[in-house]
């Protein structure tokens, strides 16, 4: 869809803030960020206009968009996004964690949603730029990191249903601490009676819409007073598929782990696929194979199960300590934090943070 070969020598014009937050403002704003509440300065904003591609790229003041009431994102929710985050190494630079992958998955997202591809150079560019602009919003808690929020919406005013011929790819900032409290104990999650995906459904695309089906199912977990939300699939709600925001991982006492298939209806996780090659590297026996919940609930009952995690960007490795649904109520292990995904866990952080080698070429400095 996207004219490709003319836009991704697009340079991103600079046009800096000409009043930018004052360093004790911000100093305060970013001193105990949480997640997903403070913003930076700036955010990188590029068009999209069928015939005549990505144009118009400018890295400018964040502030509010103009949408016209009647922008087709307003109405059927053509947006996609992706979740990435810039790391703080230990020698003072900041560093990405494989960018080329999150701008694959956003190319695949676009095309599930009908959406105009971004080059792959603009979307890390894009993305590098604004890091490299907002650097001194860069929290100095303790797991503090850049989370950094690409996304595209269809801006074309038009009521028929069709994909439109306007979009803005933008690109914003949120410093972030720990996303669940540092030293959190296991999550309790709630298995859902709704389901996420379908097959021949939208799984496998970060798309708001997604979360926006999620938001109900997640609310009756918290409400039950539950963490997360667990959803199986559509068609037998019987096989695990992954929390509304995270993939989930089983290790068992044989040193074999398994992760559910990225079968279309699950979200390819890029801290999944990293978490498949480290504990591969590790030597334990990785699958990626169907796992149903009441085998879930037999291993965690016979012991075969030690341990189960979530992973994803915000919230990077999480362990799982108990679960419960309508017609069940169980803990895994101790119910506490397990070894292996703290050693799991560690191997993936260390390399995101620079203190251990990375032989895969994942992390990208700025
Ligand atoms: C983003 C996301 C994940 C995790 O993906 P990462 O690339 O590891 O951050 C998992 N599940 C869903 C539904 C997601 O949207």
């Amino acid at each position: 869809m996207a004219t490709l070969a003319d836009s991704s020598s697009l340079t991103i014009k600079r046009n800096p803030h000409p009043a930018p937050i004052a360093p004790d403002a911000r100093a305060a704003a970013i001193a105990s960020p949480g997640f997903g509440t403070v913003f930076t300065d700036h955010m990188v904003v590029v068009d999209w206009i069928e015939g005549k591609g990505w144009h118009n790229a400018v890295l400018g003041p964040r502030q509010a968009i103009a949408l016209d009431p009647a922008a087709a994102v307003l109405h059927y929710a053509q947006e996609i996004f992706e979740g990435m985050k810039a790391y703080r190494l230990a020698d003072g630079s900041m560093a990405l964690f494989r960018p080329d992958q999150n701008a694959k998955r956003f190319n695949d997202s676009a095309r599930r949603l009908a959406m105009p591809e971004v080059p792959e150079e603009l979307f890390v560019d894009a993305v590098r730029q604004l890091v490299n602009e907002d650097a001194d919003w860069f929290p100095q808690v303790e797991g503090g990191s850049l989370y950094i929020r690409p996304f595209m919406v269809a801006t074309e005013p038009f009521l028929g249903v069709r994909p439109a011929k306007q979009y803005k790819f933008i690109v914003i900032l949120s410093p972030a601490g720990n996303y669940f409290k540092s030293g959190a104990p296991a999550v309790s999650v709630w298995v859902s009676d709704y389901t996420r995906a379908a097959p021949g459904g939208t799984g496998a695309a970060k798309c708001g819409g997604n979360y926006a089906a999620s938001l109900v199912p997640t609310s009756e977990a918290f409400e039950k007073g539950h963490d997360q939300v667990v959803f199986l699939d559509a068609a037998e709600h019987r096989w695990i598929e992954e929390l509304g925001g995270m993939n989930l991982f089983f290790a068992f006492d044989d040193g074999s782990i398994i992760t559910p298939p990225l079968s279309g209806t699950i979200l390819p996780g890029i801290t999944r696929d990293s978490l498949l090659t480290l504990a591969r590297e590790e030597g334990l026996a990785v699958r990626e194979e169907k796992y149903s919940i009441d085998q879930w609930e037999a291993d965690a009952a016979s012991g075969k199960l030690v341990e189960c995690f979530a992973c994803g960007t915000a919230a990077v490795v999480t362990p799982v300590g108990s679960v419960a649904g309508r017609e069940r109520n169980f803990t895994i292990g101790s119910g506490g934090p397990g070894q292996l995904t703290g050693k799991l866990k560690a191997k993936l952080v260390d390399i995101q943070r620079g203190t251990a080698p990375d032989p895969h070429g994942w992390v990208l400095t700025i």
